[in-house]
């Protein structure tokens, strides 16, 4: 059997562009489901823009019920248990078509299917399979996950929430206070995370919630929020309430773990829900700027709204063609230990934490992606962008929750780089090896040659393993020089994790180019390999300033000196491209077609 690449490996590995799923993959059921989806949102939920805005609490709760109806809550659920079974990319392409209309419905949604259910479908034993996730896959109940405390945020894992044995060792009574509770104020249904005795680690239970029988259940006020108005966020305070012992989730001290790998999914289906509000975002913006007259000119004819409307539209390309790559990487992952015997359940699990450090990249750059797209559009609308009345306002707020939520940008950025030098350690990755090579070639005398770049993105390939050298040279220093105190240089950690976000994206975005290329022409294709020759050329900017930063925080004199002449050579063009006009080719082909239309 053809061995996968691992999570991680891409910083070491070339991958080939055929091995990578592309939104043009989506086959028949997929594209219904696309379909069905599409034409959901723009019924039920787009022209509903206002009541959302309005804090319409009750009508997110009937959108989600009318998602339970249309299947859409069950999609990744087995059969058995009342879903439709089907796999991860399918379970991507629901959470990035059903985000594109209000941030609202995406975190109900996103917080519903990923964090309320994922955590029972992957640790729960049969019998609480049973009798939960059919209720959560149909809408009947709905599920919230409560791990934040005001005390314990980032910090996760130092809850002061106590779950303590009744003495006939039947049940445990919970108490304590969460907070920031997404989906609270409907759910039937709580992951609630709570320390028994002086445990080292939290603990998961499944909480039922009935509002007319509170169990010592009581819920705050909704929070005043600066966007997703309409997603129900409240603070959850527990009395004493009753918890079967059966309806502990896996093991006692076991609910960090829970809660880190449930958090992996959340954070790749965060990112592929930042995709469609992009994409309409783009719509909307090239719409009004095809309209909008000034200077006797439709204001999409001048360069610096092109600049704009190209580096939105590349942003989202680029996440796109990551988080497909990705989620066929989990997939196929899960295909591999479900042929090597493994329950779905356990290969599930197991395969979206083997690419764990791809959804913290993923959820980095999917958050300030959509941040920088919403913002980008405001400004296209002008003063129109900052009223009410144009749909930029609301899907600039709506945006701003991603970078904080699913564990910030920051802990994400932290955590990538951590989650590979372990890896790393255990032996799961040989990163020293091609670290010492590169070491090594620093030393060497560069190749003169004049390589031929006449296929296509031969040139953009050689710049994106260039960079990779560039990272394992930056990292390696970094090791060697703070050893186990490395996590502490916090600066120098997120610089690392800045190349790492960068070598990902613009990899993917080139192989799903190459990969679309070779399935029409260039001449077709001829706007999305500039956005994957920009967003490339965006990449090797990036990482030469991160680069330097950590090369001259990290050495001196000579050392240094032969560093940066190494990284200089590792984000070297041949031929330079020429931003300017790419972002014309780009902007143009959006301009023509009045909408994003990749
Ligand atoms: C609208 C909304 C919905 C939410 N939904 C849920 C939910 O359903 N369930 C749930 O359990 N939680 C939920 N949360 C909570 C959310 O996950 C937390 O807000 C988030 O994890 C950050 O925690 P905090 O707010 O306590 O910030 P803090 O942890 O106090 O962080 C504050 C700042 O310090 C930085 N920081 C913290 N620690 C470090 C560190 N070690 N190194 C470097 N920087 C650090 C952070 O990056 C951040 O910039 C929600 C929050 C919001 C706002």
């Amino acid at each position: 059997m053809k061995s996968n690449i691992k999570g991680g490996e891409f910083l070491i590995k070339e991958t080939d562009c055929n091995n990578i799923f592309i939104i043009e993959d989506f086959n028949e059921e997929q594209l219904m489901m696309k379909e069905a989806i599409q034409d959901f949102i723009d019924r039920e939920v787009w022209p509903y823009k206002n009541r959302f805005e309005n804090k319409d609490y009750k009508f997110i709760e009937e959108i989600m019920k009318k998602a339970g109806e249309m299947g859409f809550l069950g999609v990744s659920v087995p059969e058995e248990y009342g879903g439709m079974g089907m796999g991860f990319i399918s379970a991507m392409l629901v959470c990035d078509y059903i985000s594109g209309a209000s941030g609202s419905v995406s975190t109900a949604y996103g917080a519903h299917t990923g964090i309320g259910t994922m955590p029972i479908l992957m640790y729960g034993t049969e019998d609480q399979k049973q009798k939960y996730i059919p209720k959560l896959a149909s809408g009947e109940w709905f599920g919230a996950y409560c791990l934040t405390e005001p005390d314990a945020g980032s910090d996760a894992n130092s809850g002061k929430t106590k779950a303590v044995l009744s003495e006939d060792g039947k049940y445990y009574s919970i108490t304590g206070q969460k907070m920031w509770i997404t989906n609270a104020g409907f759910c039937s249904l709580m992951i609630v995370f709570a320390r028994i005795e002086d445990d080292k680690n939290i603990t998961a239970f499944i909480v039922e919630y009935d509002s007319s029988n509170p169990n010592g259940i009581t819920l705050g006020e909704e929070e005043k929020k600066l966007g997703i108005r309409a997603s129900s966020t409240r603070q959850v305070f527990f009395s004493e309430t009753k918890v079967p012992v059966e309806n502990i989730l896996s093991k006692r001290g076991e609910g960090f773990k829970i809660a880190l790998n449930s958090l992996n999914v959340g954070r790749i289906k965060l990112s592929v829900a930042c995709l469609e509000a992009g994409r309409r975002t783009i719509t909307e913006s090239v719409k009004y700027a095809n309209e909008r007259i000034q200077f006797k000119t439709p204001i999409s004819q001048f360069g610096a709204i092109k600049y704009k409307l190209a580096e939105m539209a590349t942003k989202i390309y680029s996440s796109e063609s990551s988080n497909y790559r990705a989620a066929k990487d989990i997939q196929n992952k899960i295909d591999e230990l479900r042929a090597k015997g493994l329950s779905h359940q356990e290969a599930e699990l197991k395969g979206i934490e083997e690419f764990a450090i791809e959804c913290a990249l993923l959820k980095v750059f999917g958050s300030e992606a959509i941040q920088f797209v919403a913002d980008e559009g405001i400004q296209i609308f002008g003063g129109m962008g900052f009223s009410e009345d144009t749909p930029m306002e609301s899907a600039w707020r709506d945006a701003r929750i991603a970078r904080i939520y699913e564990g910030t940008n920051e802990i994400n950025r932290l955590l990538s780089f951590s989650m590979l030098l372990k890896k790393a350690m255990k032996g799961d990755i040989d990163l020293m090896t091609p670290a010492m090579e590169v070491g090594n070639s620093l030393m060497g005398i560069p190749s003169f040659d004049t390589p031929d770049y006449s296929v296509l993105f031969s040139e953009e390939k050689e710049i994106i393993s260039k960079l990779k050298k560039a990272f394992l040279m930056i990292a390696g220093k970094a090791v060697q020089t703070y050893g186990m105190e490395l996590a502490k240089e916090q600066q120098l950690v997120m610089s690392a994790a800045e190349l790492m976000i960068e070598i990902y994206m613009a990899e993917s975005t080139i192989l799903k180019t190459e990969n679309l290329v070779n399935r029409s022409t260039i001449a077709e294709c001829e706007a999305q390999i500039a956005m994957a020759k920009l967003n490339l050329f965006n990449a090797v900017e990036i990482s030469n300033k991160k680069g330097k930063e950590a090369i001259v925080s990290l050495s001196e004199g000579d050392e240094q000196r032969m560093m940066l002449m190494g990284l200089k050579r590792f984000t070297k063009y041949t031929n330079n491209p020429n931003p300017i006009a790419l972002r014309k080719v780009i902007a143009q082909k959006i301009i023509d077609e009045n909408s994003y239309c990749f």
